[in-house]
């Protein structure tokens, strides 16, 4: 059966009206799940690519909502940048981190920062203040930033990094290749870490440029005297290519999905039970 259809302007402008109304939705139980402080944090291993040992974790924010089910980060933490909801949602994860961490001194924990929390000049005391309640150390805890930033604000950038760097934490550049920037910042900026990103790992058995790109990327790790990542590593060949391009360090399904703290702790104990 045919669908009754609405003249193309009309139909158009009330999808705008209805994807308007359902984001609201979502913020308001965003902002809900922050007071009655329901989000989770899950941590995904990162393991040492020459021996598969475990080195830190990601954190990665986990939302089950009553009203909307499990939310994936990729859809929420842009309209909680839209709405301001960011600052309070980084705080949490920080704090939640913490929390986590303060018993487990040997572990390194790499934490999401979105830019706009970046932006606040009251980031780096509120960090500050969370890490003297919970006596976690700053250097217990690795920080993520995209590139976009970099680009758009490259002064703010800069000088948050280094404050940042001051208290203690190292800094890792998230989602590399995947911006349009040029990489002559890279230099300029105090980062210990690169993460190549997974839309190149995927590719990276049958698309030789991929491959090449990836090679290009832990040369230049090395030339700076950073550690490379390989992102979303999911199969044996994939693991065998990052590896011979040199990679340091392996993160993806592969060795591990993010686990809830109680799970990370038994993978700890031998992954191959999980
Ligand atoms: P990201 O920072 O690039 O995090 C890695 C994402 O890739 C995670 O998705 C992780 O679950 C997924 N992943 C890891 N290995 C594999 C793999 O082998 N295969 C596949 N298909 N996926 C893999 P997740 O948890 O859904 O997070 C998505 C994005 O949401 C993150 O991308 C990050 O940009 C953002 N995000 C997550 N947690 C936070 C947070 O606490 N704060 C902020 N600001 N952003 C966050
Ligand atoms: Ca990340
Ligand atoms: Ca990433
Ligand atoms: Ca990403």
């Amino acid at each position: 059966a045919k669908k009754r259809r609405l003249p193309k302007p009309l139909q158009y402008k009330t999808e705008i009206e209805t994807n308007i109304v359902k984001s609201r939705k979502v913020i308001e139980a965003l902002r809900g799940a922050l007071i009655e402080e329901t989000l989770d944090v899950h941590y995904q291993p990162i393991v040492a690519a020459k021996s598969g040992e475990l080195k830190s974790v990601e954190a990665l924010v986990r939302w089950n909502s009553e009203e909307l089910g499990l939310y994936p980060p990729a859809s929420f933490i842009p309209l909680a940048e839209e709405s301001g909801l960011i600052h309070k949602l980084g705080l949490y994860v920080f704090r939640r981190v913490c929390d986590d961490i303060a018993q487990m001194p040997d572990l390194k924990v790499s934490i999401n920062l979105s830019p706009v929390q970046l932006r606040d000049s009251t980031l780096v005391d509120a960090f500050a203040t969370i890490l003297d309640e919970t006596g976690v150390s700053a250097e217990q805890i690795e920080i993520e930033l995209t590139e976009g930033i970099l680009v758009t604000h490259p002064d703010i950038a800069k000088a948050r990094m280094l404050e940042l760097k001051r208290i203690g934490f190292s800094m890792a550049l998230d989602d590399f290749g995947t911006g349009f920037s040029s990489i002559g910042y890279l230099r300029l900026l105090p980062f210990d870490k690169l993460k190549i990103d997974r839309s190149y790992i995927m590719d990276i058995e049958f698309d030789s440029e991929a491959a090449a790109f990836t090679q290009t990327i832990v040369n230049l790790g090395r030339a700076l005297n950073m550690s490379v990542v390989a992102e979303g590593v999911e199969t044996q060949e994939q693991l065998k290519i990052a590896r011979l391009a040199g990679c340091d360090l392996i993160q993806g399904y592969l060795f591990s999905k993010p686990l809830s703290l109680a799970c990370l702790k038994q993978w700890k104990q031998g992954p191959q039970d999980t």
